[in-house]
């Protein structure tokens, strides 16, 4: 019996998680649960699947979360605030933490479950571009594992089971993107929220919606396996694939390439990882390759897509590149959401931002979240340049 914490467990990576426990009673038992600052979408699951313990990021809305639990007769103790966040993420009363907090925000909860030897399932991927070789530092110190939850770097896990990570043995990863709602589209002027958020085989969260959108995700993506298997940047390709049937691929030294297939549906690395190295049902439908069609694939277009082209920088440059990159996106994508920045202006942002912080290689995550700072005040200088430059990039 495996005992989770799931952080971030009322977004959409929490519910697809919440969706395989259910199916899985004998196997899994929910110790904890957190969210940011929506009270009724916790207080709602705590009533379903009865957690020890609920926190909310929110402190302002521990009240709320009392009184509600209270009132909906929950024995679930109400905690708030960062340090409650980690104290469920390194509880011995649980072995597995589902690190599904959006943002460079999970970064410290993940932190402290991989230093206390949890079973760290990943789909904050902004943690590890934040904290580059500081995570991977810390599972191995905690001897705990870290799983990917994201479907590309899930993929890789499996297509190189039983692999040597050898660069005598596999030549590249080849991760297969959607290429998003733009993808054939040349102009990005006056996109929506709605328009960007609106992806065409995956529902996610805003956030990761609009960096599918920008094509930031796969960058982010191209980091994360680059920190998650060892890769250098120059062996990670990014391959647009809009069917989203291939979820990434392995290429051997000798020809062969392992592909790892199935239906878009997070609950299937999901499952993988909770149950990892066993196999269990996810809910997913299976791929009925008799009505699939044709699978295509492209290059991804670095021009239009200036954002994946900054990322592959930023990697190169080192975990304070990539850190500033992950904060600026951050700054960049919540202003677009907001109606603040066009859509055609978050690349700008983002590498404005990467051309005036410049830092040393961060030793702790004292300083990676220093730098996090630092980057958003100037990706915040950054937008009200924008603002001021409004009515001409209105009529262009
Ligand atoms: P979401 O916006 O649907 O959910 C985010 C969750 O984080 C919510 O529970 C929210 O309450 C919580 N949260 C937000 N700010 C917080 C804070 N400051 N402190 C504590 N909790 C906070 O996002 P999502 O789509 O579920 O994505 C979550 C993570 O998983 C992201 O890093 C994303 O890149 C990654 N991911 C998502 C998908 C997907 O299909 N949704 C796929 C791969 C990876
Ligand atoms: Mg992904």
């Amino acid at each position: 019996m495996r005992s989770i914490t799931l952080l971030g467990a009322t977004g959409s990576i929490g519910a697809s998680t919440l969706d395989v426990l259910a199916r899985h009673p004998d196997r899994f038992s929910l110790y904890a649960v957190a969210a940011g600052s929506s009270v009724d979408a916790l207080v709602r699951l705590c009533g379903r699947f009865r957690p020890r313990v609920a926190v909310i990021a929110d402190e302002a809305r521990l009240p709320a979360l009392r009184q509600a639990l209270a009132t909906a007769g929950l024995p679930t103790t109400a905690r708030a605030g960062a340090a409650a966040l980690s104290e469920i993420a390194c509880a011995a009363e649980c072995d597995t933490v589902v690190a599904a907090i959006v943002g460079a925000a999970g970064l410290v909860p993940t932190i402290a479950a991989a230093r206390a030897g949890k079973r760290v399932l990943l789909a904050n991927k902004e943690a590890v571009v934040c904290a580059g070789r500081l995570l991977i530092e810390a599972v191995r110190a905690g001897g705990g594992e870290l799983l990917p939850v994201d479907s590309e770097h899930s993929a890789v896990h499996q297509c190189l089971a039983g692999a040597r990570l050898a660069e005598r043995d596999v030549r590249k990863l080849i991760l297969t993107a959607s290429g998003g709602p733009f993808r054939t589209r040349s102009d990005f002027a006056g996109i929506t929220p709605e328009q960007a958020c609106a992806h065409p085989n995956w529902v996610m969260g805003r956030k990761i919606s609009v960096d599918s959108a920008t094509l930031m995700n796969k960058g982010l993506e191209v980091i994360e396996a680059s920190w998650l298997f060892g890769f250098a940047a120059g062996r990670i390709e990014v391959v647009v694939h809009p069917q989203s049937v291939i979820h990434s691929m392995v290429e051997f030294v000798d020809g062969s390439v392992v592909a790892q297939l199935g239906t878009p549906d997070m609950r299937t690395p999901i499952a993988y990882a909770l149950s990892y190295p066993e196999r269990i049902e996810s809910g997913s439908a299976t791929l009925d390759f008799t009505r699939l069609g044709a699978l295509s694939f492209e290059a991804p277009d670095l021009r239009r897509f200036r954002c994946l082209a900054l990322a592959y920088e930023a990697l190169e440059g080192g975990t304070a590149r990539t850190a500033t990159l992950n904060a600026a996106n951050e700054i960049a994508v919540e202003a677009f959401l907001g109606g603040r920045l066009p859509f055609a202006d978050i690349a700008r942002v983002i590498e404005e931002t990467l051309q005036t912080v410049h830092a040393n290689e961060p030793e702790s995550i004292d300083e990676v979240l220093e730098i996090d700072a630092r980057a958003r005040r100037t990706a915040a200088q950054s937008l009200q340049r924008g603002r001021s430059a409004a009515p001409r990039i209105a009529g262009r």
